[in-house]
């Protein structure tokens, strides 16, 4: 119970000094107010919560019990040095959830629960929290899969979960920070600016950019963009950028009603790019 309340402290510590870093030192001007959308973000948050603590954790729980118990999984093969299995853990983990991303976006029945969290109209640390449950209980299942066959030690998954949500937060604020300190952090981890791309209303950007904490995986998959200037991207949906789009019923009950065409406007066209800013470099991170 202590550890309980230590930890939401530090969660919640961390939570505000980005929500006050990003109101002073912001990356992309808003377009909507945000007392609106804090409201929706923070009541996804809850529901998000309880269905993480009645699905994912008990389900990850239990498949860290069997993975020890059994040998069963990729870190439990004899020939793996104990010393390298902490970091294949950590490395494999992050690769499987780049996969699981992906698949978020290209299978149509999971697409439409993770377009919840791609209609806010902008990007901030409360967004990170925006998750529907129908995307976080089919995310239990993967997490048994990714467990079963990676097989962690339950201490070197709970270090990759403390890392995930910290580098999760970090990615979705909206903190504006010097460019050359975010190109160098940027080969580390996923930064702001580089998540920021994926939330764009133009398609090929929302297509890019799905690792979580190393940015490596979409450089190996030819996945990343980092050339868009952030000033250029409009955060959201096209289909789905009406104001009452993100009210909290219609938000919820979204991927229960028959789907737009995502990717246009209510007057038809799709969100496009002047070829000069997609020109260059993609590895190369724009203002
Ligand atoms: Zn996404």
């Amino acid at each position: 119970m202590r550890e309980t309340l230590f930890a939401g402290a530090v969660i919640g510590g961390y939570f505000v000094i980005l929500f006050l870093s990003e109101r002073l030192l912001p990356l992309r001007r808003p377009r909507r107010s945000l007392v609106g959308r804090l409201l929706v973000n923070l009541i996804f948050a809850a529901v998000a919560f309880a269905t993480v603590a009645l699905t994912v954790r008990p389900a990850a729980e239990a498949m860290l019990g069997w993975t020890g118990r059994i040998h069963f999984g990729l870190l439990q093969l004899p020939a793996i040095p104990a010393a390298v299995r902490p970091v294949l853990a950590f490395l494999l983990m992050d690769l499987s959830f780049y996969w699981w991303h992906r698949a978020n976006h290209r299978i149509p029945l999971l697409w439409r629960f993770h377009n919840v969290h791609h209609i806010d109209p902008d990007l901030d640390v409360s967004t990170a929290f925006r998750f529907h449950f129908g995307e976080l209980a089919f995310s239990s299942a993967f997490r048994v899969a990714q467990i079963a066959l990676i097989a962690p030690s339950p201490w070197a998954y709970g270090i990759y979960e403390v890392i995930f949500q910290a580098v999760t937060l970090f990615q979705h604020s909206n903190v504006r920070l010097p460019i050359r300190a975010e190109r160098l952090l940027n080969r580390l981890l996923v930064t702001p600016r580089m998540h920021g791309i994926h939330h764009s209303q133009v398609r090929e950007e929302t297509n890019s950019n799905y690792s979580t904490i190393f940015p490596w995986w979409d450089r190996l998959h030819r996945t990343l963009g980092l050339n868009i200037p952030q000033a250029d991207i409009e955060i959201g949906i096209p289909a789905y950028a009406a104001a009452e789009d993100n009210r909290l019923g219609n938000a919820l009950i979204t991927p229960f009603r028959r789907q737009r065409d995502y990717w246009r406007r209510e007057e038809g066209t799709p969100p496009a790019r002047e070829p000069t800013a997609v020109r260059g470099n993609r590895g190369w991170m724009s203002e």
